[in-house]
């Protein structure tokens, strides 16, 4: 059989499946809609489940080079600072799970895995080939760009992200819903902050509803910052970089405090994305069908909030390759089986992620319930051993 395929989208679960399918032998083609690659600042905390993907493709050193490895997560209140629970990371994460947990910065991750997809010569990357039509027959799916070109495959992966044109194509169930929630996102030299807003850990600060999330990257020279405000959506949802107003921003969060409320306004460059998911899978099919796999954001948008949005990309690369192997030559079968190994993990990651939203944004005396468990049993809620366990 000859082992081709086509991939539509070079973001992060795209490239992931490229290179984790060329490793086993195959030809890939990446058709990516921008005509220059390029992530925008923002960052990624990756679990020891993502880790070990990563050092499964043999990237493990490419990431030490450019992420920080922080020692804890801390909770903390974010009017007074209280420390509500503090998950250790570091080596604790190494001995319970066997890979660190670490923090990137987006265009880091992506970087190390584009030059990895160049260096294996196995990988046709054709960029600015925006795909619109994916038609699907009992033979192999075609597809059509933009710009008039069509394409004939035995295996198309739709790795295009939230606003999936593959997706469409195979499931028509509509566009991805606005969740109510906007992320600010910056990303600002360390050295640029005063000393005491300076950190190396990850900081969840909780508000009633807002929170805000912390992390350093880059080896721990600049920190990441993304603060979640529940607020209407900007007309253009589609378009998921919009210039924010860091005096609106801090209006939002004047509920906060101390180092918080220090932090929010020692930073003017702030980035807005309208956060938008699906429902949580609900079986097989939004996974694979036939000879079209999804893939990433594509099968399975979700929240941010458990932080595994571009893990279970790299698990879903991982599983693909893995179920390419393990049923050559028939390619509707092996699909079959990466959307059974898929579809519940994903799902219940998506749903967990919806969960800890609500959480997170607590108001009144459930906050205060919710505090006083953090409190009380800290480590115990703060993580989460069938995630971290496998991938
Ligand atoms: C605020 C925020 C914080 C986050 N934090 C984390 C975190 O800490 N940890 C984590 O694991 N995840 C996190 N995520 C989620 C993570 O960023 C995504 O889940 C991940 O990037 C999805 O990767 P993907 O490859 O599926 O999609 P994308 O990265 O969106 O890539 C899709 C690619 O497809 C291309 N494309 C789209 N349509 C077409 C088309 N028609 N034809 C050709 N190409 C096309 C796009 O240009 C893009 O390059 C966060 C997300 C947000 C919004």
């Amino acid at each position: 059989m000859d082992k081709a395929m086509v991939i539509v989208g070079a973001g992060i679960g795209g490239l992931a499946a490229a290179l984790a399918c060329v490793r086993r032998g195959w030809a890939a083609r990446v058709l990516e809609q921008s005509p220059v690659l390029g992530e925008v600042g923002a960052g990624v905390q990756l679990g020891p489940n993502a880790v070990r993907v990563l050092e499964g493709l043999g990237l493990g050193g490419a990431l030490q080079a450019v992420a920080a490895y922080p020692e804890r997560l801390e909770v903390r209140h974010a009017r007074s600072a209280a420390l509500l629970g503090v998950l250790p990371l570091g080596l604790a994460m190494e001995r319970r799970y066997g890979a660190a947990y670490a923090t990137v910065a987006r265009a880091d991750l992506h970087g190390l895995l584009l030059a990895a997809v160049q260096q294996s010569g196995a990988v046709d990357l054709q960029l600015g080939a925006p795909v619109r039509a994916v038609v699907q027959d009992a033979h192999g799916v075609q597809l059509q760009t933009d710009h008039g070109q069509t394409l004939q495959t035995a295996l198309l992966v739709g790795a295009d992200g939230l606003w999936s044109q593959v997706r469409g194509a195979v499931l028509q169930d509509g566009a991805p819903l606005a969740t109510g929630h906007l992320a600010f996102r910056a990303l600002v030299r360390q050295g640029d902050l005063q000393p005491q807003l300076r950190s190396q850990v990850v900081t969840a600060w909780l508000g009633p509803d807002f929170h805000v999330v912390q992390y350093p990257v880059r080896g721990g020279d600049w920190l990441n910052v993304v603060a979640i405000v529940q607020g209407p959506a900007p007309a253009d949802l589609q378009n998921w970089d919009h210039g924010a107003n860091a005096a609106e921003l801090r209006v939002l969060l004047a509920n906060s405090g101390g180092p918080l409320l220090d932090l929010v306004h020692a930073i003017d460059d702030w980035r807005l994305w309208a956060l938008c998911d699906r429902p949580p899978m609900r079986s097989a099919a939004e996974q694979a069908q036939g000879r079209i796999a999804l893939l990433g954001d594509a099968a399975h948008p979700m929240r941010p909030y458990l932080a595994q949005g571009a893990g279970m990309a790299l698990e879903d690369a991982a599983a693909l390759a893995q179920a390419l192997e393990d049923l050559p030559g028939d390619v509707p079968l092996a699909l079959q089986h990466y959307a059974q190994a898929r579809w519940q993990r994903n799902a219940r990651v998506q749903a967990r992620a919806r969960r800890n939203g609500a959480i997170f944004h607590l108001k009144g005396p459930m906050r205060l319930g919710r505090d006083a468990s953090l409190k009380l049993l800290g480590q115990r809620l703060l993580d989460v051993p069938w995630l971290y366990s496998v991938s």
